[in-house]
């Protein structure tokens, strides 16, 4: 399906080979047809799910979720950062959610290096600093139970009363609550 990538020495005549986003357009093309039909903005189960953007977290399979259900929050290591509060303040002030999900996943990539160790790695790629936290972590339930105290004590928002963490165990497919 995907096409051929150029081999070293191949000829400079060799057309280009069609980018992942020009694939992703051909089949959006197609699936036009197929569209249900506008739906409202307001969540329709008054949800919020902040998630890590790994790609094998598949949110709507994993909680039978479908278009519409819940407003999806998605960072890498699904942490509870300044732009996601901000992001769920207005889910919630605005668009009536009142429940917060927060899921992280076994085998994340942020535990694959201590914070220093991205922080160094970076900046030798670069020859500076990054402007920022990475966010590692090495127990998955420890970085939720850090997000959920900040989404806690966050004043802004308007519900704090039902905010739960899960994580995702991408070998089994099984979903374990953090308590
Ligand atoms: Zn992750």
């Amino acid at each position: 399906m995907s096409p051929k990538k150029p081999q070293p020495g191949a000829p400079s005549d060799a057309p280009e080979p069609a980018s992942t986003i020009d694939e992703l357009i051909a089949v959006a093309r197609t699936l036009e047809a197929d569209f249900p039909g506008p739906r409202s903005v307001i969540p329709t189960r008054h949800l919020a799910i902040v998630a890590c953007m790994d790609s094998r977290l598949d949110l709507f399979r994993i909680f039978g979720l479908h278009a519409g259900d819940a407003h999806v929050i998605r960072n890498a290591g699904g942490i509870a950062t300044d732009d996601v509060l901000r992001s769920l303040v207005l889910s919630q002030r605005f668009m009536q959610t009142r429940e917060i999900v927060l899921l992280h996943h076994t085998n994340c990539g942020l535990q694959q290096m201590t914070e220093d160790e991205f922080r160094e790695y970076i900046a030798r790629e670069v020859g500076e600093e990054p402007p920022y936290e990475f966010g590692a972590f090495s127990d998955p339930e420890d970085s939720i139970r850090r997000s959920i105290a900040r989404i806690k004590s966050h004043p802004f928002l308007a519900h704090r009363t039902h905010v739960r963490g899960f994580v995702y165990n991408v070998e089994t497919g099984t979903t374990k609550e953090v308590s």
